[in-house]
């Protein structure tokens, strides 16, 4: 579909043997990482390449980041009920010290754009990712029943602001549907790079086939062409995408991808602008994936969006904690 962009490819199935079993274990395990640990030590890690390129980030053209004065409530774009933060089952969380993240500036990466279905010559436009020339943006996936990615990543993100605040983090969206298309994935990376951020995500969801299911970190690989230089964050990157893999499993329950990562949750990859670009440590996290109808079913629940955010957010405080 047009919406994946021209660079879709189909995605390949190869389903995790283990995913299930680590999964049902890194429930047993409390703690911050221990389900992470143990998931890691379960089995082989390959990491999937650059296999799939369904969701791409986006990026677009004026350069601050102008958060937004307003500030939508999250459950103000919710489809179905507002989030029960307080989740009892879940909740082996560690409670986080508040305040324990001042000083600290997090940047948050709404994939997409609820407006770039209107502008599509703008998103079109190719920008110069380092390694190649890329589309400004695309207009994202939503799920069969017409619930947009973008909607998706906006809400993801203002609940993830609203938890990191209360820790004291400088939080800063790159967009916050306050402009009419974009940002591009090159202004994307610029703005967390600007911000000296000192840990970035960019939120989206899969537009993957039906049956393919569970979230994946996309990590940036270690570039160095054009003004594309990965490889003073690479390390980083991957350390703070472990964190919110482990935490992400904790909160929601949700299994690693059956179809890229090879189970581990994890990919790597070097075709992605909003990657490439960036100065800061940097991860995309694949909440799910929208074309399939179970996955479509938690990632239309404001209350699964919430746990979603939550996992996210407790990631990132382990990361600049450690
Ligand atoms: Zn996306």
């Amino acid at each position: 579909m047009s919406y994946v962009g021209p660079d879709f490819e189909p995605p390949q199935p190869r389903r995790s043997r283990r995913g299930p079993l680590t999964v049902a274990l890194a429930a047993l395990v409390p703690g911050a990482l221990a389900g992470w640990l143990v998931w890691q030590a379960v089995g082989d890690h390959k990491e999937g390449g650059s296999d799939r390129t369904a969701s791409a980030a986006s990026s677009s053209t004026p350069r601050s980041a102008s958060p937004s004065p307003s500030r939508p409530s999250a459950s103000a774009t919710d489809d179905t009920k507002p989030g029960t933060p307080s989740a009892p089952a879940a909740s082996s969380s560690a409670p986080v010290v508040s305040g324990s993240l001042k000083g600290k500036v997090v940047v948050i990466d709404p994939g997409h754009n609820p407006a770039n279905f209107q502008h599509a010559s703008e998103i079109n436009r190719k920008v110069n990712i380092g390694t190649n020339w890329k589309e400004c943006d695309t207009t994202g996936t939503s799920t069969n029943a017409g619930y947009t990615e973008a909607r998706f990543t906006l809400d993801v993100a203002h609940r993830m602001r609203d938890i990191l605040e209360k820790q004291g983090a400088t939080v800063k969206l790159t967009q916050d549907g306050d402009r009419s298309f974009g940002p591009c994935v090159d202004e994307r990376a610029r703005i967390g790079n600007a911000a000296h951020a000192d840990a970035v995500v960019s939120i989206h969801a899969d537009g993957s086939a039906a049956g393919n299911r569970g979230f994946h970190v996309i990590l940036p690989a270690s570039v160095h062409a054009g003004a594309a230089d990965t490889r003073p964050i690479a390390a980083a990157s991957r350390d703070l995408g472990e964190h919110i893999a482990g935490l992400f499993v904790r909160e929601t329950g949700s299994a690693p991808s059956n179809y890229v990562g090879d189970g581990t949750g994890l990919v790597v990859r070097k075709d992605l602008g909003g990657l490439n670009l960036s100065t800061v440590p940097k991860v995309f996290i694949e909440c799910g994936n929208m074309r399939d109808t179970k996955d479509a079913a938690l990632l239309t629940s404001g209350a699964w969006r919430e746990k979603a955010a939550r996992g996210i957010s407790e990631g990132i405080v382990g990361f600049l904690h450690g």
